[in-house]
């Protein structure tokens, strides 16, 4: 059945097609900050017009796990994915990167030998930290989609789904 209507995605927000029967057209989200690809979780579902259980669910998902990456610390970090040139690839023959978990500046000195020179003036402190920095940068961007999800919700929760222009 072709969609008349549009409504609200309870996950991304954006404007989707949508039916009565099956919901929101399937769509995708992707966030790669997030580490968020592929099919957005709010296919199939109602739109926020009609339904906001999946929309608090997302909220609260999100908004803990912008609190856990913006109070992580030194001490909490449980380490820094490192990555590098594979050396048996080449121009031609392009490899995926070499990655390998860090956990301390132990296994991060061991890393650097592996590497070779290109990496010799790293240091772990620098590199924890600025892995620190993106995670809480990654909870803030979290944060401002709750703001946005709820803005959402305050707006559109209740109101008719408009109806889809013609394409
Ligand atoms: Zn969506």
């Amino acid at each position: 059945m072709k969609a008349t209507h549009n409504g609200n995605c309870q996950v991304c927000g954006r404007l989707q097609a949508t039916t009565c029967y099956r919901g929101i057209a399937k769509h995708g989200y992707t966030v790669q900050e997030w580490g968020y690809n592929g099919v957005c979780r709010g296919s199939d579902h109602a739109p926020v017009q009609t339904s906001t259980a999946l929309l608090d669910e997302t909220v609260q998902a999100l908004g803990l796990e912008a609190n856990r990456l913006r109070s992580l610390t030194a001490d909490t970090l449980p380490g820094v994915m490192m990555s590098r040139r594979d050396p048996k690839g080449s121009v031609w023959n392009k490899l995926p990167p070499l990655k390998t978990f860090v956990r301390n500046e132990a296994e991060f000195e061991a890393w650097k030998a592996e590497v070779g020179p290109s990496v010799c003036g790293w240091r772990w402190e620098t590199t924890r930290d600025s892995e620190l920095r993106r995670l809480s940068h990654v909870g803030e961007s979290m944060l401002q989609h709750v703001l946005f999800l709820t803005t959402l919700r305050k707006q559109c929760h209740g109101q008719p789904l408009p109806p889809r222009t013609q394409q």
